[in-house]
């Protein structure tokens, strides 16, 4: 029969394992967003080279984008008041 200590040995192992699994699944995940578009997705203009250095992985044209972000800043506006009156209390 083994010791206690041997079973303490093989739980870090499994632990370390896992992590570096996760980081593997993460690293398949980044890389397909790594590939830049020349051309938007949306409207298929052109991305300036300066604009796909700046961002890796960019998919949209700064018009495309810029539609996208605005629709998303009514919410967070909302959310920021939430939490302000939250940090008062
Ligand atoms: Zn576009």
């Amino acid at each position: 029969m083994a010791g206690g200590w041997a079973r303490d040995g093989a739980v870090s192992e499994q632990i370390e394992a896992s992590i570096s699994d996760e980081l593997k699944r993460m690293q398949a995940r980044q890389k397909p967003v790594g590939d830049s578009l020349t051309h938007c997705a949306d409207c298929e203009e052109e991305i300036p080279e300066k604009r796909r250095r700046a961002i890796p992985g960019v998919k949209l044209c700064i018009d495309c984008q810029q539609d996208r972000d605005a629709a998303f800043k009514p919410r967070a506006g909302v959310n920021r008041r939430g939490s302000k009156d939250s940090q008062l209390k």
